[in-house]
């Protein structure tokens, strides 16, 4: 039975193509977004075009104040969350020796305070209706790190560590925390990847090719469906083979 899914950072890249994923499989969509207000508005067009429920709701979720006006009213419009995805995210690309405090901060501000706060508002209406199901992204260099993106690897392990201990506290309530750990993917957060580079990492992948948002939505549906009923605690990890 599918319900309401709260997607963090849905104006663009992966959390877009989960909004839209979901929606067309069904579930009443609450859409989340920050600075992306134009962007967040044609996601909430299409989706009605395809006779979802849906909305959008605007906050910073770094921010507990705005993250409890955000959920009060997605509660509001849809009832309490079934699924909740926490997806938005930011990356730097930089050596660690120029890596300032402030941006060490904002990095795990967003990546990973974002989780709490959000998992925070939703788990107390799951864990009453004894259901639930909480997909966090991480990323393949939260397993493997990457060079000249330490604050980002560092946040996106954390995420890792976040899901599986959550999982083992709250699967007794009935509620499963699972994380995606993506490989390269093509959205905004590659755009400063240049051509050669991203050649290079297409032909490290077995597969040979980058993702697609597309690609690591169908995995997000897939935990939070009839399909993943029995997965809790995992790290799965859509990369081409890049990571085995
Ligand atoms: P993206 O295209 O850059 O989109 C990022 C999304 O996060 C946007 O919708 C943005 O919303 C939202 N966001 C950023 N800061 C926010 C904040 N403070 N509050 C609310 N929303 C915020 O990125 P993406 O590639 O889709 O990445 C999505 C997730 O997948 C991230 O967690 C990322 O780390 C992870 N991931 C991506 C890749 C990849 O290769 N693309 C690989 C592994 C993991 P606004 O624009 O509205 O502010």
């Amino acid at each position: 039975m599918n319900g309401t899914v709260l997607i963090t950072g849905a104006s663009r890249g992966i959390g877009r193509a989960c909004a839209l994923a979901f929606g067309k499989a069904g579930w009443c969509v609450a859409a989340n977004y920050n600075k992306s207000g134009q962007e967040a508005e044609r996601l909430l067009d299409e989706l009605r075009r395809m006779h979802v429920s849906a909305d959008v709701f605007r906050a910073d979720v770094s921010d507990a104040a705005q993250v409890s006006e955000m959920l009060g009213k997605a509660e509001a419009r849809f009832g309490s969350v079934t699924a909740l995805v926490n997806n938005a995210g930011i990356a730097q690309q930089k050596l660690f020796t120029d890596v300032t405090e402030a941006e060490w901060q904002r990095m795990f501000d967003v990546n990973v305070k974002s989780m709490f706060l959000c998992t925070r508002a939703v788990l107390p209406g799951m864990i009453s209706a004894k259901r639930g199901c909480i997909v966090n992204l991480s990323s393949i260099w939260g397993m493997a790190g990457a060079s000249c993106e330490v604050p980002y690897s560092a946040s996106k392990a954390a995420v890792i560590g976040f899901t599986k201990a959550l999982a083992k506290e709250v699967g007794p309530s009935g509620v499963r925390v699972n994380c995606i750990a993506p490989g390269v993917v093509e959205t905004d957060m590659i755009a400063g990847v240049d051509g050669n580079a991203r050649r290079e990492l297409a032909e490290e992948a077995p597969l040979g090719c980058i993702g697609t948002p597309e690609d690591i939505a169908r995995a997000v549906l897939f935990l939070a469906g009839e399909g993943g009923r029995f997965i809790t605690g995992q790290v799965i990890s859509p990369n081409g083979g890049i990571i085995i």
